[in-house]
């Protein structure tokens, strides 16, 4: 398999750092006309106090209230927001809005899941999907339009890329799905777990996903323990470290291959931050934690990653990633089946040998767990997600040419 052409673009968005300022032009050219008020889902907890303080002159406290109307209530309507005075409602209209992304489209699918596209701006769309089991209900969430990195075996990746989204859009998925479920966050749970695993790389977009996180987090927002938050990343490693400094969340990472030369190919970012590099993050993020695990997702395709000596070399990478960290199942592994997607050239492994490579990890002592495929007949699955991209790369349309002439990614 030879590295998808366009991957030269992708890299070079890295490299420039430059997705956060072509992004800034992006928003401006396409989003709807400004408004200068702030939207409180933009702001987290200190964010919000110090907006009631230093933009209103109020009390901080002022903001637990408005929070609590926010995430606890589904209330968007300050004149609704009955324990705040006249004065202060008024002031809030003037300074601020509550501008939650709107459900162009819900989907149940047979099994329970349920997907939304949600709209971020009028040409722009992502997925959230929920995915209730027993005892549980997860949402999964999106971080970017599109996805500036090119895993050959990702819808995503063939959406191109727009932009970041901002904490409000990241957070408004949160905020639709458990009002959609009639979340109570502190009596009636639908909604116990979040991961960062919908479009997008939630690491290059930092700020704003750490941010949403905080309010997921907060008992002012949905309460979730922080290992009930997850962030799932393509391996970005000085982003893996800044993480470990400002919050406390599960960690998960997409490994899909335990060799170089393949994972490059899988997953392009290897070649800037290839398994040594990556692993040894991972290492300090663990460390920085106590007891804290990492878990390994590996997402199984037929013929390329699914053979015995790939799980043999993969529970090696494990066996060492809890040596360094001195505990016994501090590295998870996550086996996905690979989801298909019309012109993917990849095919998912056949059963028996996605069971014959759990046990070979299982036999070495690595704590394996096959991630059960869900919401497919609704293309909600792992790496089915596409929403609506203006992207602003060529690789829509390239894949589009390819797929009409019969190939794929
Ligand atoms: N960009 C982040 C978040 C995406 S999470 C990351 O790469 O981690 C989604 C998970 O599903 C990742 O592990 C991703 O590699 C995996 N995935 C992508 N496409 C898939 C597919 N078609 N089938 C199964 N898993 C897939």
């Amino acid at each position: 398999m030879t590295a998808p052409r366009d991957t030269a673009i992708d890299i070079a968005l890295l490299d420039a750092e430059g997705v956060r300022p072509q992004v800034a032009a992006a928003g401006a050219a396409i989003a709807p006309a400004p408004d200068a008020r702030t939207n409180i889902f933009d702001l987290d907890r200190t964010g919000l106090e110090d907006f009631f303080e230093q933009k209103l002159g109020e009390k901080r406290y002022r903001a637990h209230q408005v929070m609590k109307w926010i995430h606890h209530r589904y209330v968007t309507d300050f004149d609704q927001m009955t324990d705040l005075g006249k004065a202060l409602r008024a002031k809030l209209h003037e300074h601020a809005v509550v501008r939650a992304p709107e459900v162009l489209l819900e989907k149940p699918s047979a099994d329970g899941t349920i997907k939304w596209l949600i709209g971020m701006d009028p040409k722009n769309a992502i997925e959230a999907v929920y995915i209730p089991d027993k005892g549980r209900g997860t949402l999964c969430v999106s971080s970017q339009v599109g996805c500036a990195l090119n895993c050959s075996f990702c819808s995503t990746a063939t959406q191109g890329f727009n932009r970041n989204l901002t904490t409000s859009e990241v957070i408004g998925q949160v905020w639709v799905a458990a009002r959609q479920l009639g979340n109570l966050p502190h009596q009636r749970r639908r909604l116990t777990n979040v991961v960062m695993m919908g479009m997008g790389e939630p690491l290059m977009n930092f700020d704003n996903v750490v941010r949403a996180m905080n309010i997921m987090r907060d008992d002012l927002g949905y309460g979730l323990a922080n290992k009930r938050v997850t962030l799932s990343t393509s391996g970005l490693v000085p982003q893996i470290d800044r993480l470990g400094e400002v919050c406390d969340v599960s960690l998960a990472v997409s490994l899909h291959a335990p060799v170089d030369e393949l994972r490059t190919e899988l997953v392009p970012l290897n070649r800037k931050y290839p398994i040594e590099m990556l692993m040894e993050a991972c290492v300090r993020y663990a460390l920085r934690k106590k007891g804290a695990s990492v878990t390994f997702e590996y997402t199984l395709m037929k013929g390329v990653n699914d053979q015995p000596q790939h799980a043999r070399e993969l529970a090696r990478l494990m066996r060492r990633f809890d040596n360094a960290v001195q505990m016994k199942d501090a590295a998870k592994v996550n086996l996905i089946p690979f989801n298909p997607f019309p012109g993917t050239r990849y095919e998912r492994s056949p059963e028996e040998d996605i069971r014959a490579f759990q046990k070979l990890l299982q036999e070495a002592r690595v704590l394996t767990t096959v991630r059960r495929t869900r919401g497919d007949d609704i293309d909600a699955a792992c790496g089915q997600l596409k929403g609506q991209v203006m992207d602003r790369t060529r690789r829509q349309s390239e894949f589009r040419k390819r797929l009409a002439a019969g190939g794929g990614t």
